[in-house]
C-alpha cells in the first residue's frame, strides 16, 4: 500500500493544482488563479523544482 511520502514523489504537483486552476507556464514555473479569492489576475505560482 502505498504511503504519502511515496505518492509525493510519484505525482508532479502541477498536474494535481491543474486539475482544479488551469494553469500557464510562462518559465520554470506555472501561474494560475488562485481558487480561494474572487481575483481575476493570475496571483498564484506553482514551482515543480522545490514542489511548492
Ligand atoms: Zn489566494
Amino acid at each position: 500500500m502505498p504511503n504519502c511520502a511515496a505518492i509525493k514523489q510519484t505525482v508532479r504537483i502541477e498536474d494535481v493544482i491543474g486539475r482544479v486552476v488551469s494553469l500557464k507556464r510562462p518559465g520554470h514555473w506555472f501561474v494560475g488563479r488562485c481558487p480561494f479569492h474572487p481575483y481575476s489576475h493570475p496571483n498564484l505560482v506553482v514551482w515543480p523544482k522545490t514542489g511548492t
